[in-house]
């Protein structure tokens, strides 16, 4: 968590900037207890509407205004007002530093800084991203395991060294995390029929096989064709 950008929204000295990306409204977001009742350009916020706590509740809004600036710099940050293109030379990286966020020098350099898609063509990037973290572990692994969950954006898949030492889950063993995989599409494919199979089931196969046959242990992977979070572990099987 940036300390600083909280600080900052705690402060609730906003002036005309929006608290979740920094862009300039021109006019305060809320002017006490009224809010402006405009959706901001930039990102999308409108105010009274999206941020329902506004200032009666000082923590509720500034998780919103932290939350609806993290789903827009996942989404990469795109100028959401399809009516009224962005500013020449719009960067909101740039524009960011207003609210204490530090991306770099400029969008197109923090774009050029994010991992590559996980796609089956950049598998050796994650392959080699799932080994650093391995090795970083510093313990060998007594088995690689992919295992499926779930969160509020879809199914992912999750690649885990078992690592023998107690943990609150099993008395002889720990899981440690090495990547997560999601797809590209999120889990609108079930519906168009995209799935299965599971690219990204595929790719946490090879990547945990090959580190499995590397550290000459074996890799389990219960449900590879469908996700399922109840599948069995590799240490149930082991007993
Ligand atoms: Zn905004």
């Amino acid at each position: 968590m940036n300390t600083e950008a909280v600080g900052w929204l705690r402060s609730r000295d906003y002036g005309t900037v929006c608290p979740v990306c920094g862009y300039d409204l021109g006019v305060p977001a809320w002017d006490g207890p009224i809010s402006s009742g405009r959706a901001c350009p930039s990102c999308g916020i409108t105010f009274g509407r999206d941020d329902t706590f506004g200032r009666g509740d000082s923590g509720a809004s500034i998780i919103c205004y932290l939350q609806w600036r993290a789903g827009w710099i996942d989404r990469h940050m795109p100028w959401h007002d399809m009516g009224a293109p962005a500013p020449a030379g719009w960067d909101p990286v740039v524009q960011l530093r207003h609210v204490r966020e530090n991306f770099g020098a400029s969008y197109s350099a923090w774009l050029a800084s994010l991992p590559p898609p996980q796609t089956p063509e950049h598998m050796p990037y994650w392959r080699s991203r799932a080994a650093q973290r391995l090795a970083e572990l510093g313990r060998p692994p007594v088995a690689i395991e992919a295992l499926w969950d779930g969160d509020t954006t879809g199914w992912f898949v999750s690649l885990y060294a078992i690592i023998a030492h107690p943990s609150v889950q099993h008395p002889r063993y720990t899981e440690a995390g090495l990547i997560n995989l999601r797809g590209p599409g999120g889990d609108i494919r079930i519906f168009n029929g995209d799935v299965p199979p599971w690219p990204e089931a595929r790719m946490a196969s090879e990547i945990g096989q090959s580190l499995a046959w590397e550290h000459t242990v074996p890799f389990y992977f219960h449900s590879q064709s469908e996700p399922d979070d109840q599948a069995p572990r590799w240490w149930d099987e082991t007993e």
